[in-house]
């Protein structure tokens, strides 16, 4: 078993940077137990979920603290708001270097903090060890699902439709603006995609309410395409999405328009944390009014049909297929 993180203080850093995150849920026991509980509760189901970034491989090391721990949580947020549940805890376990300074678990706790009030969510657990790698991060969140009721990406079912919620490739392009390209785009489309890849925006509020309406549901972090490719393959089906109903914000449109091979990255690259989901065409009308309640766009793209894999009708009338490991072209 690896060794424990030996540099002193350890229990310190714990009390002064991840108890005060637990403060207002009972059951984490001020994070100063071995475990923490949770009560049962009846109607209803937990959903669990874990992502783990890596530094180096997931940010970097010069990404500000408290976006990382803010991403860090959201993604998890992101998965649990896929599956219809309610976040309601998560735990965190860190794999600390040992020339980490105190001030970067500081930032990093405060991004922490500072998401568990818009999201509602507290810390109640984890580990925290010491390792000879990279800084790694993993934070498991649990929330709640009425019994039997999580969203599975395997229930899509031949004439649903496809839905997606917000807009999509503002994520890819704006990793591109990070990276220094579309240098002809106004500053403040470049910033607002930058933005988008930076901190995702997890449909928290979407999720929940799409318990009862979607049959099918995932979020879209792999990219839309592939995403919905996972939907397809676990529920035996095909889709059709139509290129020209791909919702677009208009920075991402403002960048089509001056590069439209752009479209493939729209379509294919990941990290917009956006619902994809499939209903069945009674659901429509619920769906819009949902829509306008939450002040969300919810964009029907396309269908689920027999067959397999997803074509992409584009613009001028001609279909692609996605196959395992990119475009293939009839
Ligand atoms: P043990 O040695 O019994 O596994 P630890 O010393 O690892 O216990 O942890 C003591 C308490 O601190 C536990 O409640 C644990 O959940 C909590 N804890 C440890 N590391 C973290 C962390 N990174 N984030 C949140 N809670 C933590
Ligand atoms: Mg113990």
């Amino acid at each position: 078993m690896p060794p424990k993180t030996r540099r002193a203080g350890e229990f310190e850093l714990i009390a002064r940077h991840f108890a005060p995150l637990a403060d207002g849920f009972a059951g984490a026991l001020g994070l100063k137990d071995d475990a923490a509980w949770l009560g049962a509760e009846s109607g209803q189901d937990w959903v669990v979920t874990s992502d783990a970034l890596v530094e180096g491989v997931h940010f970097l090391p010069d990404d500000p603290p408290d976006l990382v721990a803010r991403k860090a949580l959201r993604v998890n947020l992101s998965d649990l708001a896929a599956k219809g549940a309610t976040a309601k805890v998560y735990l965190l376990d860190a794999a600390l270097p040992e020339s980490l300074d105190e001030i970067w678990l500081a930032q990093f706790a405060s991004g922490l903090a500072a998401d568990q009030a818009v999201f509602a969510v507290h810390l109640i657990g984890g580990d925290t060890t010491s390792t000879p790698g990279p800084l790694t991060l993993a934070i498991t969140a649990m929330g709640l699902v009425p019994t039997g009721k999580m969203l599975r990406r395997s229930q899509a079912r031949i004439g649903d439709d496809v839905y997606v919620s917000g807009t999509i490739g503002d994520a890819a392009l704006g990793l591109l603006v990070r990276r220094g390209e579309l240098g002809s785009l106004e500053v403040a489309d470049r910033d607002w995609l930058a933005g988008r890849y930076r901190l995702p925006a997890p449909r928290t509020a979407l999720g929940p309410r799409l318990v009862g309406l979607a049959n099918a549901a995932i979020d879209v972090s792999d990219g839309l395409v592939a995403d919905l490719g996972h939907v397809c393959e676990t529920s035996g089906v095909g889709a059709t999405i139509e290129e020209v109903h791909v919702p677009l914000s208009p920075a991402a449109a403002n960048a089509l328009a001056r590069e439209p091979a752009l479209l493939d990255r729209v379509l294919t690259g990941g990290d917009d944390y956006e619902i994809l989901f499939t209903a069945p065409p009674a659901a429509a009308d619920a769906l819009k009014a949902l829509a306008s309640a939450l002040d969300l766009r919810l964009t029907r793209i396309g269908a689920i049909c027999e067959g397999q894999g997803v074509t992409v009708r584009r613009r001028d009338g001609e279909t692609r297929q996605l196959a395992r490991g990119g475009w293939q072209h009839f």
